[in-house]
């Protein structure tokens, strides 16, 4: 179908730029097809390269992700050097996050309790939590290179359990393992759907860097406000552009759009993967990458903002991140825009999932039920909402990629390796930060350097065999240790 398109619509090219068909010395050509932050990157690395790059975006606006209401916490310089050098760079101040948000809290019957206060009010609560820490960390600790999980055929073992599995052997107390399941349903997806490898070598990324790293600043109007000074970089971006086929052939890739098409010399395809499923690639994917767009598990979270006349929770503190033993997810007051309160709630996992056949407006009651049977009042004050169903649009399919089990095994970094002419991008393609800003940036820096050197004749490694790793330089501490003899005996029911 793609062929017949493309004979078709020879004479409807609107802009075919390839430099190979006009000679060596021209300016490289690229499009990239998602103006999400890691689309955006990729064109504005390519064209601070001297290319010439259109960004096709299929959204009236470009930001993708982007959070609701500048819902995001980032992380420190440390944590997220990529981002922190962008924000920099164009000199978008983040404001540094109060101590109170950066320590995780913890919503138990409604009643938000700090670390400190559970472990007066419930020390058997607080030490199972401290033992899944712990023994979460020795998963982690046994991964001596997060860019390489699958380095020993132990390791690999833990790709095929999941993570539920793993916690249902910790046998942790009710309330402990409620607010656990949260926890990794509010990070990454339920539970049960989870690889356990894959919840030790996120670990293992950020291990050695204290909780207070993970929210230390916001970004006043989110990441949408990065997303807009990248794009005001680019000389071509087109919105309301949706990429339907993209073919490659004699030196160049041409990129459907509607019944118009655009030529180039490389293709940055950086949408994720439930939208790459929808586009028509000549030649076409590998069989692989087929099987991961069917297989590969995506979390599942919406975010909904409440917007109430007053602040129905009294004094109580619901900032930051908040775990709740009725999983109603994180947590955080925004704040208001003109008087009011508003409240930022997530449903994650298979709460939002089950939620998934309900309407816009039924879903927000749900939610201000229970959120009423804690804070009398709360339906009264209610004034509005607004409400992003990521699973549900179409032009993205998830939250983010959250690997299931078996899932790392066949597709470690299958998203890293270019398919002629066309490199991928996207949170999805980066090894260490998946579902971050921070992987976007990361992944949009990879395509575009690769595009680079594939211009310049050179071939790409296979990402196992790419230079050497770039994994973060955690220190090694005291607290650094192999797996204890016998440890992987008794996780799995040895
Ligand atoms: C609820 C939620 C909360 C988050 N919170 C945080 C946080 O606090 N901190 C953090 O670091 N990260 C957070 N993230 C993750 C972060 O937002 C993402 O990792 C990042 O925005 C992904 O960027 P991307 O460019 O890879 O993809 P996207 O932003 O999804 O961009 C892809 C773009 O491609 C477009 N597209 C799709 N199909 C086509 C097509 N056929 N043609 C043309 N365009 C197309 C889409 O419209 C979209 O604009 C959060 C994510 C979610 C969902």
């Amino acid at each position: 179908m793609s062929a017949v398109w493309l004979r078709a619509s020879a004479l409807m090219v609107l802009a075919v730029f390839s430099s190979l068909a006009l000679g060596k010395d021209k300016q490289p050509t690229a499009i990239v097809v998602g103006g999400g932050l890691a689309g955006l990157t990729a064109a504005y690395e390519l064209q601070g390269k001297g290319w010439q790059v259109t960004v096709l975006e299929a959204k009236p606006s470009i930001g993708g992700r982007s959070g609701l209401a500048s819902s995001e916490w980032l992380g420190s310089a440390k944590l997220q050097p990529v981002l922190h050098a962008y924000l920099e760079r164009f000199k978008l101040k983040a404001l540094p996050a109060p101590d109170y948000v950066r320590t995780p809290g913890y919503l138990i019957d409604g009643r938000y309790q700090s670390a400190a206060d559970l472990a007066k009010s419930s020390p058997s609560t607080s030490e199972a939590l401290a033992r899944f820490d712990q023994s979460l960390d020795d998963l982690a600790a046994a991964i001596a290179d997060p860019l390489n999980p699958l380095a020993s055929h132990t390791l690999k073992s833990l790709d095929a359990l999941t993570a539920a599995r793993w916690l249902d052997k910790l046998a942790l107390p009710p309330i402990a393992r409620a607010l656990v399941d949260q926890r990794i349903r509010s990070r990454y997806d339920e539970p049960s759907r989870l690889s356990l490898l894959y919840l030790a070598q996120q670990a293992r990324v950020y291990r050695g860097l204290p909780d207070t790293e993970l929210r230390a600043a916001r970004l006043p109007g989110g990441s949408q406000v990065l997303a807009l000074a990248l794009a005001k970089q680019l000389t071509q971006v087109k919105t309301n552009a949706r990429v339907s086929a993209i073919v490659q052939e004699q030196g160049k890739v041409t990129v459907k759009v509607g019944a118009a098409g655009y030529s180039a010399d490389y293709v940055v395809l950086a949408v994720p993967l439930p939208a790459l499923a929808k586009i028509s690639l000549t030649p076409t994917l590998t069989a692989l990458q087929h099987k991961a767009l069917k297989d590969i598990n995506y979390g599942w979270r919406d975010q909904m903002l409440l917007k109430f006349k007053k602040p129905v929770w009294g004094k109580a503190r619901l900032s930051g991140e908040i775990f709740s033993d009725k999983g109603l997810g994180m947590l955080w007051v925004e704040p208001a825009a003109k008087g009011g309160a508003n409240l930022l709630i997530n449903l994650s996992g298979d709460n939002a999932r089950l939620l998934n056949a309900f309407g816009d407006r039924q879903m927000v009651d749900q939610v201000l039920i229970r959120f009423d049977e804690h804070y009398p009042g709360a339906r009264e004050q209610f004034s509005g909402y607004e409400l992003r169903r990521y699973g549900k649009d179409a032009l993205i399919g998830g939250a983010y990629l959250a690997y299931g089990p078996g899932e790392i095994s066949q597709y470690w970094r299958l998203w890293e390796q270019p398919l002629g002419r066309v490199l991928f991008a996207g949170e999805h393609s980066d090894a260490l930060y998946p579902g971050t800003l921070e992987g976007a940036l990361r992944s949009g820096q990879r395509a575009a350097s690769q595009a680079v050197e594939l211009q310049a004749g050179k071939t790409i490694a296979a990402p196992g065999q790419a230079a050497k790793s770039a994994a973060p330089s955690t220190p090694a501490t005291k607290h650094d240790k192999q797996a204890k003899p016998g440890f992987f005996a008794r996780l799995f029911g040895g």
